[in-house]
């Protein structure tokens, strides 16, 4: 009582409990993180509530230095394993396995709010702008199933056929599988045909 010097962080305290306060600025961090502005406009106390209150175990914890296994899985295991294991020079290792790879991933992963949206077939909704498209599915390893993602995004595999070419949605089932995940949300087999007739453009092959 009153040992506690005036602007002290009294809101980080108990991480287990929220307290109505730490609820309050828990939500309001969620509803700027999720709008269009920008993250400058969240307070750093915001900010530290929001990390605190997500993330109380101290496993996750590790979370917030993923920086630096940024660093060592992008670039440099990339980097050592060819210069290690076939005397590959440094440069070359530098870039092609870390920067090219690193270039062409980012690119692959950003084509699904851009070609995804642009060019393939509308199967599920002919309504609205995103498609299915190959090429995006193989590069971003399943997010090309877009005209299905957008139609049920509740859905977690983000395509009707599961795991085919869909690594992402084998990573989940994997994480479940290990106990990490759970109460995966699919859309049943009946909703999608009765979508496929009210709503697609005629294009869907089942399997
Ligand atoms: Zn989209």
């Amino acid at each position: 009582m009153g040992s506690r010097p005036p602007g002290s962080p009294q809101i980080l305290r108990d991480r287990r409990r929220p307290t109505q306060r730490q609820q309050g600025l828990l939500l309001r961090s969620r509803r700027l993180a999720a709008g269009a502005q920008t993250s400058r406009q969240v307070s750093c106390r915001e900010k530290s509530v929001f990390v605190n209150l997500l993330f109380p175990h101290p496993l996750c914890l590790f979370i917030r230095h993923y920086k630096l296994s940024v660093l060592l899985m992008c670039f440099f295991v990339p980097m050592f394993v060819p210069w290690y294991f076939w005397g590959e020079s440094l440069w070359v290792s530098y870039f092609i396995p870390a920067l090219l790879r690193y270039a062409l991933v980012l690119n692959a992963s950003w084509l699904v709010n851009s070609a995804a949206h642009m060019w393939g077939n509308r199967p599920y909704d002919k309504n609205i702008n995103p498609r299915e498209n190959r090429f995006v599915t193989f590069s971003a390893i399943g997010e090309g199933f877009h005209n299905y993602h957008h139609t049920f995004p509740y859905d977690y595999a983000t395509s009707e056929y599961g795991c085919k070419l869909n690594l992402t949605t084998c990573f989940i089932d994997f994480m479940c599988f290990l106990g990490l995940a759970k109460d995966r949300k699919r859309v049943s087999r009946e909703v999608v045909l009765s979508r496929l007739q009210r709503t697609g453009d005629g294009s869907h092959r089942s399997g």
